[in-house]
């Protein structure tokens, strides 16, 4: 990136437009994580944060960024644990009262899922991908809404495979597109609220989550190659772009997916 691009995005980061809005993040795993850079940005801008990690083991590395955010609720949260979604917004309810801002960040797929073909995925690893990157999504809304009481937004993190072929990407293609139409129906079901619903779509950046799939190396260099602007983009850049959905810039957006790639998905 240019100096003139940093002192814009620094420029830009200067900006209070967040203050006094209560902002739930799901899906920090480390300092690479997508919703670090979304956090970070948001927390930047003026919000207050609550934090999850998934599990104790977990929590060794979310602590002490939750920390360097200074997040005012720190709580576990593996989607698939009964109650454990439920326990954390009955504490924002205690701590915040309301909540204005809730990003999902979080995807998983069994191993033998994610690296087989679509064509040989199992009903249970199905069934598993679905609910902890989907339906955990809807999950998190119905929770989120009677919360919402001044209007807010739901974020939830896609990808290009969700709507054409990236080899590699697998079941979770199908996955990312039930959750890109989730996010339109419940625009559509949260619309009259002043709830807004979207779905952000990053081109590939290295994290964890990301070196599950086979051959990521290849979807980096390529998307150097060919993105329009060059580079690859950074969770800074993700957590920009995520932040102005939640901001009154964005007052008349709702059901969108939102891609953040260096232009790489407009190329044939
Ligand atoms: P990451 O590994 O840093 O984050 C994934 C998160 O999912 C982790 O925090 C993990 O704890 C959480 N998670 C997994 N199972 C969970 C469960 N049962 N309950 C609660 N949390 C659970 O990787 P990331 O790349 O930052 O991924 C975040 C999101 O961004 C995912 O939805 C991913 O599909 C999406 N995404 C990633 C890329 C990329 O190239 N990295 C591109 C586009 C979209």
């Amino acid at each position: 990136m240019s100096d003139h691009s940093t002192d814009l995005r620094n420029a830009a980061l200067q900006s209070k437009i967040l203050q006094g809005k209560r902002a739930l993040i799901i899906g920090i795993a480390n300092e690479h994580s997508i919703a670090y850079g979304c956090a970070r940005v948001f927390r930047q801008l003026g919000a207050e944060l609550a934090v999850t990690y998934l599990n104790e083991k977990s929590r060794a590395y979310v602590e002490p960024l939750a920390q360097e955010l200074e997040a005012s609720i720190l709580a576990p949260c593996d989607v698939a644990r009964e109650g454990e979604l439920e326990a954390v917004f009955q504490q924002i309810r205690d701590t915040w009262g309301g909540l204005d801002v809730a990003l999902h960040s979080i995807a998983f797929a069994p191993k033998d899922d994610l690296h087989g073909r679509v064509v040989d995925s199992s009903a249970d690893g199905f069934k598993v991908a679905m609910d902890i990157s989907c339906h955990s999504f809807i999950r998190m809304a119905r929770l989120a809404e009677p919360l919402m009481t001044d209007g807010g937004t739901l974020l939830a993190m896609s990808y290009h495979g969700a709507n054409k072929v990236v080899p590699n990407y697998n079941l979770m293609g199908p996955v990312k597109a039930a959750l890109e139409s989730a996010v339109r129906y419940l625009a559509y079901e949260l619309g009259d609220k002043h709830i807004r619903v979207h779905a952000i779509s990053p081109g590939p950046l290295k994290t964890r989550a990301a070196s599950g799939l086979k051959d990521f190396d290849v979807l980096l260099s390529e998307a150097i190659e060919r993105a329009p602007i060059g580079e690859l983009v950074d969770i800074d850049d993700v957590g920009l772009t995520t932040a102005y959905l939640t901001t009154p810039f964005a007052r008349r957006l709702t059901g969108t997916t939102t891609y953040v790639d260096g232009g790489l998905s407009i190329m044939a």
